[in-house]
């Protein structure tokens, strides 16, 4: 009874008796009182949380396409470069890439900004170039190519295949001349192997010719396709030699006499890069810059060798800002009252591209390790480049299904890695062609014709 005395004169002191005698004006309180001792646990619990203001608002797991978490095999100078750069990457890229893909333009504000970051030839040593790894390299592509993959295009063609045919296949003059200054971006290169007639069949079929005269090479024929062409200050140009008929590779100077390009228009994919079609009439390079290590195409093979694991590395990229761009829209977007994210057919294509996401992830990571043992084949690179292509397609159109009518609107982002998506599975070797690599190793039986 004491007890029972206690608690009724605890519960007295913790009531607000002005409160009280303001609500019993406007309730019959012991009506109320009657009708809540009524109620079981469940419907007081409810009630409560009522009063409390309802559902508490809950709380949503981060957005992270690093399934794995393989960012933690990274070194903390790793993880934070990577992450220096995805921050430069949300800052000063992503608002203003979707106006430039639609006027077909490149932003060249963005070049010095990327120059700072310190991150071109990233892997090469000297000539101002930081001699980091394959693994970081690739990284920093996946991190430009989650926010834009014509960004990383350009990027890749300046520091992968333009510098890289120097560092390769250039003499120590040659790249001392180009290499820093490309590094820091003050220059810009572009890579001439593909023809109007010529892609997939570059290696045997080259018809831009060579001819060596008392005054230096005289160059003539036609390439298409070429990133970064229409403003490059130095086009590597891969010609076939009429005298031996080897593939020689030599730097064509921005204004040299006979050295034309045209931009190519009407682009539905990545269309922020500048691709030219070259046309070299009589156009004369000094022996001094033809590249002194470039004796047949098995040399620009090493290039190409160099940068397909980069380009699939690429398509992880694009990949991951379409599927992450994809889960954010279906935690917002409502329909049926509900975040359609709650839905299960919609998790089902989530999780779908989430496996292919963390697969390719993965797979590129290994590559990238095999690279920096010395290790890589090309038909390492090939398998890698022919995977994360595919998969990066089916990953780009299911974000875009997730995503409904808002899925074709350049605004939401989506759209642009669906088109984007299509010119990263065919540059860089084909999946054919790439399958073709990876077939003959396999098998022993090479099935080119
Ligand atoms: C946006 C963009 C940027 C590019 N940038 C550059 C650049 O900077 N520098 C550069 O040199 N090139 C560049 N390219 C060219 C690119 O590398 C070629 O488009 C690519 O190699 C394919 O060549 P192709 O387009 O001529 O196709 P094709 O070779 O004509 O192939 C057409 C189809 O036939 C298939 N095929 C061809 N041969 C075989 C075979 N033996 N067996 C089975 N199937 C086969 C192909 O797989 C493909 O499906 C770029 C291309 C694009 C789209």
């Amino acid at each position: 009874m004491l007890s029972k005395i206690k608690k009724a004169y605890q519960l007295l002191k913790s009531i607000d008796l002005e409160a009280l005698d303001k609500l019993s004006q406007k309730i019959d309180l012991p009506k109320a009182m009657a009708s809540f001792s009524k109620l079981d646990d469940k419907q007081l619990k409810g009630l409560m949380k009522m009063l409390e203001g309802g559902k508490a608002k809950k709380e949503l797991p981060p957005i992270n396409g690093d399934f794995y978490e393989l960012h933690l095999r990274l070194s903390e100078a790793d993880r934070a470069l990577q992450l220096k750069v995805r921050d430069f990457m949300e800052r000063e890229i992503r608002p203003l890439v979707n106006q430039y893909w639609l006027r077909d333009e490149f932003p060249f504000e963005i070049i010095p900004k990327l120059a700072e970051l310190n991150i071109c030839g990233l892997t090469y040593e000297g000539y101002g170039c930081a001699g980091r790894s394959s693994l970081m390299e690739g990284i920093i592509a996946m991190e430009i190519a989650r926010i834009d993959a014509s960004v990383a295009t350009f990027f890749g063609v300046q520091s992968g295949l333009a510098m890289g045919s120097i560092y390769l296949c250039g003499s120590d003059e040659q790249k001392e001349e180009w290499l820093p200054a490309m590094q820091q971006m003050k220059l810009i290169g572009a890579f001439g192997l593909t023809e109007p007639e010529v892609g997939s069949g570059a290696a045997g079929g080259l018809t831009v010719t060579a001819r060596k005269t008392d005054n230096g090479w005289v160059l003539n024929g036609q390439k298409k396709w070429i990133g970064n062409a229409p403003f490059a200050d130095v086009t590597v140009i891969w010609a076939k030699d009429v005298d031996d008929g080897e593939v020689k590779g030599f730097l064509v100077r921005k204004g040299a006499p006979g050295f034309e390009v045209a931009k190519i228009k009407g682009k539905m994919a990545l269309r922020i890069v500048q691709n030219g079609l070259i046309t070299l009439t009589d156009c004369l390079v000094p022996e001094s810059d033809r590249l002194q290590h470039a004796n047949s195409f098995k040399d620009t093979a090493k290039v190409l060798q160099l940068t397909r694991a980069g380009v699939a590395w690429m398509a992880v990229g694009c990949a991951r800002g379409a599927y992450e761009n994809a889960l954010d829209y279906t935690r917002k977007r409502k329909q049926f009252g509900k975040p359609i994210a709650s839905f299960q057919l919609i998790q089902n294509h989530l999780v779908e591209m989430l496996s292919n996401l963390t697969a390719m992830q993965t797979l590129v990571y290994r590559l990238s390790e095999l690279q920096d043992a010395g290790m890589l084949r090309d038909e390492h690179a090939s398998l890698a480049k022919v995977f994360c292509t595919l998969r990066t397609r089916d990953i780009v159109s299911r974000a875009r299904e997730v995503m409904g009518g808002n899925g074709i609107l350049l605004e939401y982002d989506v759209a642009r890695f669906l088109a984007d998506a299509e010119a990263i599975y065919s540059y860089e070797g084909t999946k054919e062609i790439n399958s073709l690599i990876v077939g003959r190793s396999i098998t022993g039986f090479s099935a080119f014709v």
